[in-house]
């Protein structure tokens, strides 16, 4: 329940403009935004709003654990 929270739904949480383009993935239930400014990609859940983590292609990241 946070206000600040609340008020930066559509603020980019790296650069803190407002340039962000939300697309709702039906099939995976979250919203996948890019911010037009810096060109971050992240993940929010559609319900809550909360950060679902970046969503860049990373070598390196850590595959997912069992589905
Ligand atoms: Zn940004």
């Amino acid at each position: 329940m946070n206000m600040q929270e609340q008020a930066g739904h559509l603020q980019c949480p790296f650069c803190e403009t407002y340039e962000v383009e939300r697309l709702y993935l039906a099939s995976l239930r979250l919203d996948s935004c890019t911010c037009g400014s810096c060109g971050a990609r992240w993940d929010e859940d559609p319900v809550t709003g909360s950060y679902r983590g970046r969503s860049f292609q990373l070598g390196g990241l850590r595959p997912p654990l069992s589905l």
